[in-house]
């Protein structure tokens, strides 16, 4: 007996449940072992996301492939897309032209091309990456015109609050922002994900009109980091 699994699977069920049929869950499973990872498979999660490539290395042979789609969610250096490009099946953290033209590159280079999703600053925080909601239209126009990627929706993560209204209000910009851009149809871009929406706060991104929502800790419990995270 694994009180862990029964937590996953209490969980897991329940969240599954309460899910619009148009509405993608993703388990973001950084520090959660293959062997959770694959116990949720077993019930029914078809996707995951992983914040760091190490982690993502480290973990990659032992993930049921056959059941999981992986994508990267995580800030990622330029450096290390060559490690990633033939093991996930979209990048939701693109946040600048070098990196772009870096997945871009990489990925024509095996023959394929990559999905992304451009991380946007919604709070506009200091500490925070992504593009700032007014760049975010030039930003898209300008790496559509990449041959290795296209892009297909908009990501983000709210500033930390507690007050739902002022979340909500953030929930409901980058939906205007996904809305605005999706109307001015630039040519080879497709929005069509709108990936926000964490443990705390899915059901409201969903009423703002997520499509994907990235639940870690909501599905796996409380994070046990071991080790402080590493770069990247
Ligand atoms: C960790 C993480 C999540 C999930 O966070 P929880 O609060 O545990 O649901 C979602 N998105 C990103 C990018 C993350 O790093």
């Amino acid at each position: 007996m694994d009180a862990k699994k029964d937590t996953i699977k209490a969980n897991l069920e329940g969240i599954m449940a309460a899910l619009p049929k148009d509405v993608t869950l993703l388990a973001a499973t950084k520090t959660v072992s293959p062997e959770y990872i694959n116990y949720a498979a077993s019930l029914g999660l078809r996707l995951m996301g992983e914040n760091r490539v190490n982690e993502l290395l480290e973990k990659y042979d032992a993930i049921d492939k056959s059941k999981l789609d992986i994508h990267f969610i995580g800030a990622l250096q330029s450096n290390k897309v060559k490690y990633i490009i033939d093991k996930v099946s979209m990048i939701h953290s693109v946040d600048r032209l070098s990196l772009a033209e870096e997945i871009s590159r990489r990925a024509l280079a095996i023959g394929k091309v990559m999905p992304v999703l451009v991380e946007v600053n919604i709070g506009k925080e200091e500490s925070k990456s992504g593009v700032m909601p007014e760049d975010v239209l030039e930003f898209v126009r300008k790496i559509s015109a990449l041959k290795g990627i296209s892009v297909e929706g908009l990501m983000a993560i709210p500033p930390k609050s507690e007050n739902k209204e002022k979340n909500i209000e953030f929930l409901q910009k980058i939906k205007q922002i996904f809305i605005d851009i999706s109307t001015k149809n630039v040519d080879n871009v497709n929005m069509r994900i709108l990936s926000v929406g964490m443990s705390n706060d899915w059901r409201e991104a969903i009423e703002c009109g997520s499509n994907m929502v990235r639940i870690g800790s909501g599905i796996f419990g409380k994070r046990d980091y071991g080790i402080p995270p590493q770069e990247n």
